[in-house]
C-alpha cells in the first residue's frame, strides 16, 4: 500500500515541483512503483515530465470536481514504474468549485483510496498556497515533505506552515506526520546557505533530511527538456542528490516498518526558530547540527 507524501510549502519557488518530479523518478528507478499527482494549476510537474499543455488531456480536475474514476486521468509518465495525474489551468476553478462541495476537504483522499494498492509511493505536488487544493493533498497524505530554500529569510513562513499542519492534524488528518524537511538550492560556497542549514538543523533536528539538494544548473535545465534530471544528466550533482534522497525516504520507510509504526505521530514544536542568524544576515561558518537520520516522525 502506497505511502502518500504531500510536497508542500506555501512559499513559492522553493523546489516543490523539482522535488516531486526528481524524487518520483528516482523512486521509480529504484523499482518502487510511484505516482506523481500534479495538484498545482500551474501544471509544472506535468510539463517537467514532458507533457506540454493540451486542452484535450484529462486532468485531476475531472476526478476532483466531476467525479471521474481516477484511473481515467492517470497516465504513464513514459518512465518505467512512474505514472502521473496531470494538471492544467482548469484546476484554478477547482479551488473555487470545491468550496461549495460536500466533503470538500476529502475529495482527493476518496479518489486515491481505490489506487493506493497499485503503488509504493504517491507524491503530491502542492500549489504554493494553503488553499483547498493543498488541504485536499494534506488530508489525503500520510506525511508531508517540506522543501526549504537555503536563502535569506528562508525560515519565514516555516512556522506558519507548521502551525497549519498542526491545525490539520487536530481537525482533518490526525495521522499526518512530517516526512522530512528538505534543504534545497544549497550553495556550499556561501556562508548564508551554511548558516540557514545550521539553523534549520539546530531547530528541527532529525526532522531535516541528511540529503541536501545543491543549487545545480542541470536541475533547472531538465524541465525544459521534459525529463527528470536522472535522464537528462545522471552524473550531475542534482541527479546524485535526488537519488540520495530517494534512498533516505526508502530507508526511513523500512525503519518505520522495523519499529512497527505505520505513521508515528508525536507532537512537534511549532514556534518560529528564534532570531535566526540567517534572517539577520549574519555570517559565521556554523556547524551543522548533525542529524542522524531517523524516522522523521512528527
Ligand atoms: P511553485 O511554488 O511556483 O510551485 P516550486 O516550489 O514548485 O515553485 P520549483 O518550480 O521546483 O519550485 O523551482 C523553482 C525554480 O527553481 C525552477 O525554475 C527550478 O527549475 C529551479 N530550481 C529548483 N531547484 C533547483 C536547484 N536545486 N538548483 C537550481 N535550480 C533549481
Ligand atoms: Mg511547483
Amino acid at each position: 500500500m502506497a505511502r502518500i507524501i504531500a510536497i508542500a510549502n506555501q512559499k513559492g519557488g522553493v523546489g516543490k515541483t523539482t522535488t516531486a518530479v526528481n524524487l518520483g523518478a528516482s523512486l521509480a528507478t529504484a523499482e518502487k512503483r510511484t505516482l506523481i499527482i500534479d495538484s498545482d494549476p500551474q501544471g509544472n510537474a506535468t510539463s517537467a515530465l514532458g507533457f506540454p499543455r493540451d486542452p484535450a488531456r484529462r486532468t485531476l480536475y475531472q476526478t476532483l470536481i466531476l467525479g471521474e474514476p481516477i484511473e481515467r486521468v492517470t497516465i504513464d509518465a513514459q518512465i518505467d514504474g512512474l505514472d502521473l495525474i496531470p494538471s492544467d489551468r482548469n484546476l484554478v476553478g477547482a479551488t473555487i468549485e470545491l468550496v461549495s462541495m460536500e466533503n470538500r476537504e476529502y475529495r482527493l483522499k476518496e479518489a486515491i483510496s481505490g489506487i493506493r494498492e497499485k503503488y509504493e509511493y504517491i507524491l503530491i505536488d502542492c500549489p504554493p498556497s494553503l488553499d483547498l487544493l493543498a488541504v485536499n493533498a494534506l488530508a489525503a497524505s500520510d506525511s508531508v515533505l517540506v522543501p526549504i530554500q537555503c536563502e535569506y529569510l528562508a525560515l519565514e513562513g516555516v512556522s506558519e506552515l507548521l502551525d497549519t499542519l498542526m491545525r490539520l492534524r487536530r481537525t482533518i488528518n490526525p495521522s499526518l506526520s512530517v516526512e522530512g524537511i528538505l534543504l534545497t538550492m544549497y550553495d556550499d560556497r556561501t556562508t548564508l546557505s551554511k548558516q540557514v542549514a545550521a539553523d534549520l538543523r539546530s531547530f528541527f533536528g532529525t526532522q531535516v533530511f541528511d540529503s541536501v539538494i545543491p543549487r545545480n544548473v542541470r536541475l533547472a535545465e531538465a524541465p525544459s527538456h521534459g525529463m527528470p534530471v536522472i535522464f537528462y544528466d545522471i552524473h550531475s550533482k542534482g541527479a546524485e542528490s535526488y537519488i540520495q534522497l530517494a534512498k533516505e525516504v526508502i530507508s526511513n520507510a523500512q525503519k518505520r516498518v522495523g519499529q512497527g509504526s505505520g505513521s508515528a505521530d508525536t507532537g512537534t514544536g511549532t514556534a518560529a526558530p528564534a532570531a535566526s542568524a540567517a534572517s539577520a544576515g549574519a555570517g559565521g561558518g556554523g556547524s551543522s547540527g548533525g542529524s542522524s537520520s531517523g524516522s522523521h516522525s512528527v
